[in-house]
Parts: structure tokens; C-alpha cells; sequence
């Protein structure tokens, strides 16, 4: 029985009802062994200035140089073209976070490593994002503390929230929701860059390897 309490239920059902859906002849398998990889979502999150787009910019050059099929989606960069009818209002945050959601899951369908790197505070988009892409969501929590991400405050936006400059500015004046049960965690706060990386990239090689067998009989 379907349960509608689970994020799959809540994703929202298409206007249309002459939908026919097409299946493609390549299956997930046949694009993870042609890559060397299994494809999916790194999806990071966590606080302005926790590293998130360091981190993501870093690990998708290194998986590069590995030859992987990697790419970023970056909050900043969506935001100037997919999602530019966008604000900050809540709902608006919302349907940000959903069609990232959505893309990321085409991207991994099609066998890539896709990285976000968006704050998306509230757990019901992230879990959205995660009904979007099943089997294939690696929720990574990019955890630093709210007093270590305004030390850093590298593009100056706490400040500015400090003077009441941004509205609805997250960890100052809307919340943060932390994932309750994320696949890795990595704790930004008193660790190297280098470091940080360094943990992606050993999950990544241990949880994206290609399942090479042949598939096995029911
Ligand atoms: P976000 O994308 O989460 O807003 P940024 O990546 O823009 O954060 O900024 C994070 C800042 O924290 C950078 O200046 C980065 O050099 C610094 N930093 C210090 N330690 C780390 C670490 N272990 N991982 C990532 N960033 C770190």
C-alpha cells in the first residue's frame, strides 16, 4: 500500500493527465559499467560559509582528474538562469530547491556524479529532493557551527544579516533544519580543506564503484 506520509506522496502530481512516460533502452547498469561508475546525487548541506562550495568545486575537480562524470550545481549559478523567476520568499525557496531536486535526479539517472551545493534548510525540500531521486541521494550535512560560519563569514552576508540588511537570513533570522540521519557528515570546523575533500572522495570511490556482475536471476 502506498504510504502518504512519505516524501514520494508528497512530490507534486502533474497538471496533466496525458502523460505517457518513455523508457529508455539503456538501463542504469549498462551506463555505470560504460562510466566506471555509478551515477547519483551528493547533495550538501548545510550553513552559509560551512564549505559547501568549496568543498563541491574541489571534489568535482578531483573526481574529474579520476575520470569521473561529475558536475555542480551551485545555488548562485541556478539561480541566474533555471530558476532567475525565483526570490527568497519562502515558497520561492521551496521551488528553488525542488527543481534542483529534479535536475539532480536526471543528471544522476544519466549516469553522472551530480554535487549540489545549496544551504536548503528545511528538511522537507531536502527529502523531496531525495523522493526525486530514489536509491540514487547521498544527503551530505557540511557541518560547521553557527558561531565558526560567522568567524568566517567569507562574502560578508553575516554582517550584513547582523545589521538587519538580508531578511530571512538562515542560522540569524530563519532556521536551519540539521538532517536527522544523513549518509556522511563531514565536520568543516576545525579541519583543512584538504582534508574535507579528502573524506568525499574516499565515500565517493567506496559507494560509486560500478557494480560489475552480471545481473543475477530472480
Ligand atoms: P558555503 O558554500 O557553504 O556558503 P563557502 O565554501 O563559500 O561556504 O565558504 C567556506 C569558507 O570556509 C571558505 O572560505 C573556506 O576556505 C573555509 N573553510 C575552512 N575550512 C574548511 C573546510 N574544512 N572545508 C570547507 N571550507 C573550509
Amino acid at each position: 500500500m502506498k504510504d502518504d506520509n512519505s516524501p514520494a506522496a508528497k512530490r507534486p502530481a502533474p497538471k496533466s493527465e496525458n502523460l505517457y512516460s518513455v523508457q529508455s533502452r539503456i538501463g542504469r547498469q549498462a551506463r555505470a559499467v560504460q562510466n566506471g561508475h555509478a551515477g547519483g546525487v551528493l547533495w550538501l548541506t548545510g550553513l552559509s560559509a560551512s564549505g559547501k562550495s568549496t568543498l563541491a568545486l574541489a571534489l568535482e575537480q578531483r573526481l574529474f582528474e579520476r575520470g569521473y562524470q561529475t558536475y555542480v550545481l551551485d545555488g548562485d549559478n541556478v539561480r541566474q538562469g533555471l530558476n532567475s523567476d525565483l526570490g527568497f520568499a519562502p515558497q520561492d525557496r521551496n521551488e528553488n530547491i525542488r527543481r534542483v531536486g529534479e535536475v539532480a535526479a536526471l543528471f544522476a539517472d544519466s549516469g553522472s556524479i551530480v554535487i549540489t551545493a545549496f544551504i536548503s534548510p528545511y528538511r522537507a525540500d531536502r527529502d523531496l529532493a531525495r523522493a526525486a531521486a530514489p536509491g540514487l541521494f547521498h544527503e551530505v550535512h557540511v557541518d560547521a557551527s553557527l558561531a565558526a560560519c560567522e568567524e568566517r563569514d567569507p562574502k560578508g552576508l553575516y554582517s550584513r544579516a547582523r545589521r538587519g540588511e538580508i531578511p530571512e537570513f538562515t542560522g540569524i533570522s530563519a532556521p536551519y533544519e540539521e538532517p536527522t540521519a544523513p549518509e556522511l557528515v563531514v565536520k568543516t570546523e576545525n579541519a583543512s580543506v584538504a582534508d574535507s575533500v579528502e573524506q568525499l572522495v574516499e565515500y565517493v570511490v567506496e559507494r560509486f564503484a560500478a557494480d560489475t556482475r552480471e545481473p543475477q536471476a530472480a
